[in-house]
Formats: structure tokens, C-alpha cells, sequence
């Protein structure tokens, strides 16, 4: 049976789960383990009671629920030529390059592996939809996608050895508004963020494992950062990324 043609509810199991577990990751947000426990089972209220504006959520995914998630993913569309790497020499997302090598002389764990994943992480596109969902919700600006993969040979134009980029992470951004200053505008990346751990999730900084994460205002004051590179390698198999919108 194809997603879609059954309920989905506590207690069920398999890649049905996990494919609602990705797509409903900006609403609070669980592992993507396939197994549909209590985190999942809020995650469901959560986007029933937000999108759905049902009073008294199930917590059960049914053909109503099936309907409401097409239409808020139309709704929301990402538009993948932002995605993309610019360097103008990969096909977009890299070359493959560098699996399971590390920064010389840096601990072996996801923030230092240099591996160019092969498309963006799924995880990190469907919470960047929530996201919009929640800001227009809250009063805020559109924010647009700044920044989406990049890979080793943009690094290297760019003097950066950064391995979030490659496949794991976005920033986005808030257009200025008339008037604005800067100040103005790290104070609302604040309000975002703030927003954003309530409504999916997030954490600030990297403290907790298989969870996604935000950058502090201390790294990124004017602009918002997501990634997944707390997740351990399970969560970051070459199925969960994606390169063009039909595979969302
Ligand atoms: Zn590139
Ligand atoms: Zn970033």
C-alpha cells in the first residue's frame, strides 16, 4: 500500500512512519525510526491542531490528515534552485566526495566529516516549511532561503571549511523591511529562534544528539542556520536526501 491509503497511528511500524516522522518534523519533531510512539502521536496533534485547527486532536493520521498534509505542502513549495550548491562546477550537490574522512586533527564526529551528501537531507527541508507555516503565523516576514548546499569546491572559492553545508543544513533570512536596523533584525532572528524550539523542536547550539539544531545568535545574529548534524549516522543514510522537489 502506497502512503496515503491507510491510517497511521501509535503502535505501527515501517516506512509509512517514517515518511510521516520527516514530513511532520517542523511540528515538534521525532527520530524518523519508523516506530510511532508518543512523539509521533504529539508531533500528529501538533499539525492537527495547527494546520487542521481541530480543538480536540486525535493524534491518529487519517484521510482527513492525508488531505490537510497535500495541501500544506502545495502550499508550500521549495524551490530548489535555491537549494542548490552555486559553485558552478558540481552537478548541484557535490561530487560524493570525502565519506567517512574527517578535519586533520579534529575529533570524528559529523560537525568535522567532510563527506559531500549526495542532495540535502529531507529532515531539514520539511522543518524549513513548518518554519515558514509557524513565522506567517506569528506575524513575521516571509524569510527566503539564502543558502543551501555547498559543497568543497565553493568552499575552497570561498575560504571556508565548514562541513555543515554539504547536504546538512540551510540558513535562511529575513528580507529587510523599510526603516529597519540592524539591531531590528537580530532581534527578531531571536524571536525566531525562540519560536521555532517551541513549535518544532529545534535546540539552540549542539548539545543534545538525534535532535536538529539552530545556531546560537552568537554565530549567526542576523540570519537563522538549521542542520542535522547531531543525528547519528542512521538518520543520515543516502535515502533521506533529496535533490529535486518531487522527492519531498
Ligand atoms: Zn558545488
Ligand atoms: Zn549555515
Amino acid at each position: 500500500m502506497a502512503f496515503g491509503d491507510k491510517n497511521i497511528q501509535r503502535g505501527d511500524k515501517g516506512s509509512d512512519v517514517v515518511a510521516l516522522q520527516l514530513k511532520l518534523n517542523g511540528f515538534r519533531g521525532t527520530v524518523w525510526d519508523g516506530d510511532f510512539g508518543p512523539g509521533s502521536e504529539l508531533q500528529v496533534m501538533a499539525f492537527q491542531r495547527e494546520v487542521m485547527k481541530l480543538t480536540t486532536p486525535s493524534g491518529v493520521f487519517d484521510a482527513n490528515c492525508f488531505d490537510a498534509l497535500h495541501e500544506f505542502e502545495t502550499n508550500h513549495p521549495i524551490d530548489f534552485a535555491s537549494v542548490r550548491c552555486p559553485c558552478g562546477q558540481c552537478n548541484g550537490f557535490g561530487q560524493g566526495r570525502f565519506k567517512n574522512k574527517y578535519r586533520t586533527g579534529m575529533p570524528k564526529i559529523e560537525a568535522y566529516h567532510r563527506r559531500e551528501y549526495p542532495g540535502v537531507h529531507k529532515a531539514i527541508l520539511y522543518a524549513f516549511r513548518a518554519t515558514c507555516f509557524h513565522l506567517k503565523n506569528h506575524d513575521f516576514p516571509l524569510p527566503i532561503l539564502t543558502s543551501g548546499y555547498r559543497c568543497w569546491i565553493h568552499n575552497e572559492m570561498k575560504g571556508r571549511r565548514s562541513t555543515n553545508h554539504m547536504g546538512k543544513a540551510i540558513d535562511i533570512d529575513f528580507p529587510a523591511q523599510p526603516g529597519e536596523l540592524k539591531r531590528d533584525d537580530g532581534e527578531r532572528c531571536d524571536r525566531a529562534r525562540d519560536l521555532l524550539v517551541d513549535k518544532a523542536g529545534f535546540q539552540i547550539g549542539w548539545h543534545g544528539n538525534n535532535r536538529k539544531a539552530l545556531e546560537p545568535a552568537s554565530i549567526a545574529p542576523t540570519w537563522l542556520h538549521m542542520d542535522v548534524r547531531c543525528y547519528s549516522q542512521k538518520y543520515l543514510a543516502d535515502i533521506f536526501f533529496v535533490t529535486d522537489e518531487t522527492q519531498l
